[in-house]
């Protein structure tokens, strides 16, 4: 049977460590053993073990939820003889991902605050260590990046294409054009078109958390203000059926930007989509259009629920929704809208309650502007 200095010393986190280096974490573990099925920590646990695997095969879970589901575990990576997991810092953590057995398991289990302390007092094992586990991260980092990759792909192929050829027999039946179709008829089959168009768009929204950055962006030198009428003519409709006060205050004079028409477009229609979804009857949505410096800045305003001052960290996170929101959405519009901000050059940020009126929400994005600032003229306008 090996020893536990020997099964450190070929882990991937402490190879290279001398002897007398080893026997100081040797202190710190205890050999554990796991029947198959076995489930060694769980998400939203306190963490306070690192894990060596000796032999056998663990799975490492996390619990995924798109829409408004109940949502599911994934798993994102499988750890084999000699590989890490689990937590190795010195103060105590919650476990972001469950590991589980799928054989009989034997691990070392490491007690985090010792191991941290040695990483502390000894410099040369601190570094070393800490070397190797940027090794580990990047290679789970890849291994998860090679997971979306598949699943993005599944997604695209896979199941737009279908839905896509469901969606458009579907609209053909309803135009009458495959033969004369009921009210009802038709009546169900915008329903289920509808249904299609929702779901093709959280794939659209799933594939685009992952595919925004710089180099995709197909840039041009747009007015601003075109976008912003394209921007009105989605938003107008949804407002006033919902009765709320649409305002639009501009620049008189056009600023031309380089960006990407249709994913600056996307921020803008999310923001505003938003402000609509989460005010009620009676209040007012904004979108303002200004310079600051050299920069354009675009503010979308609302008068609605407004942020807990909790969530607002976690806001623009992927697939992140707000405790008490009932209404549809996958919690991705926020988090693509900052992707495409960023990939701009830009910056975007969220202030609630509004400061200038102590109500509601205020997003505010920057974009780099294109001409010098004598160019524009900055009076304003009300455009409604
Ligand atoms: P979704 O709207 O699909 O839930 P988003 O990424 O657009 O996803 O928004 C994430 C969360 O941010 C929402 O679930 C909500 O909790 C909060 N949020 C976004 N915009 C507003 C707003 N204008 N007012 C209040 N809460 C908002």
């Amino acid at each position: 049977m090996q020893t536990t200095r020997s099964l450190l010393a070929q882990s991937r986190l402490f190879e290279g460590l001398a002897d007398d280096e080893l026997n100081n974490i040797v202190g710190f573990c205890s050999k554990e053993v796991y029947a198959p099925g076995t489930t060694i920590f769980s998400e939203g646990e306190p963490g306070n073990k690192l894990y060596i695997v000796e032999d056998g095969k663990v799975v490492l879970d996390m619990a995924l939820r798109i829409g408004s589901g109940s949502g599911r575990n994934g798993s994102i990576d499988v750890i084999t003889k000699g590989q890490v997991f689990g937590w190795w810092g010195g103060e105590s953590y919650i476990q972001t991902m469950t590991a589980r057995c799928v054989e009989k398991t034997k691990v070392i289990a490491i007690d985090a605050k010792g191991l941290w302390q040695i990483l502390e007092q000894n410099d040369r094992i601190g570094y070393r260590v800490m070397k190797k586990l940027v090794g580990v991260i990047s290679s789970r980092l890849l291994n998860t990046r090679d997971t979306l990759a598949h699943v993005l792909s599944i997604a695209s192929h896979d199941l737009k294409a279908p839905l896509a050829a469901v969606e458009s027999y579907n609209k053909v039946m309803a135009d009458g054009y495959a033969g004369e179709v009921t009210e009802k008829q038709k009546n169900m089959l915008t329903k289920s078109s509808a249904r299609i168009t929702g779901l093709l768009n959280l794939i659209d929204n799933i594939l685009d958390i992952s595919r925004v950055d710089a180099s995709e962006l197909k840039t041009q030198t747009i007015p601003l203000l075109e976008l912003v009428d394209k921007t009105r003519e989605v938003i107008a409709p949804l407002a006033e059926e919902k009765g709320i006060t649409f305002e639009v205050i501009v620049p008189e004079q056009l600023i031309p930007i380089k960006c990407s028409p249709y994913r600056l477009h996307q921020v803008i229609t999310n923001l505003l989509g938003n402000a609509v979804k989460f005010t009620s009857q009676g209040g007012t949505i904004t979108l303002k259009i200004g310079m600051q410096d050299d920069r354009i800045l675009v503010e979308v305003i609302d008068t609605g629920l407004g942020i807990p001052s909790e969530e607002l960290p976690q806001i623009f996170g992927d697939f992140f929704r707000g405790v008490k929101v009932d209404s549809d959405g996958a919690g991705l519009g926020l988090a693509i809208s900052k992707k495409i901000v960023e990939a701009h050059g830009g910056k975007i940020w969220v202030e609630s309650p509004n400061p200038a009126s102590g109500v509601g929400s205020k997003f505010s994005f920057i974009l780099p502007a294109i001409q010098l600032q004598s160019e524009v003229n900055t009076g304003r306008g009300i455009r409604v």
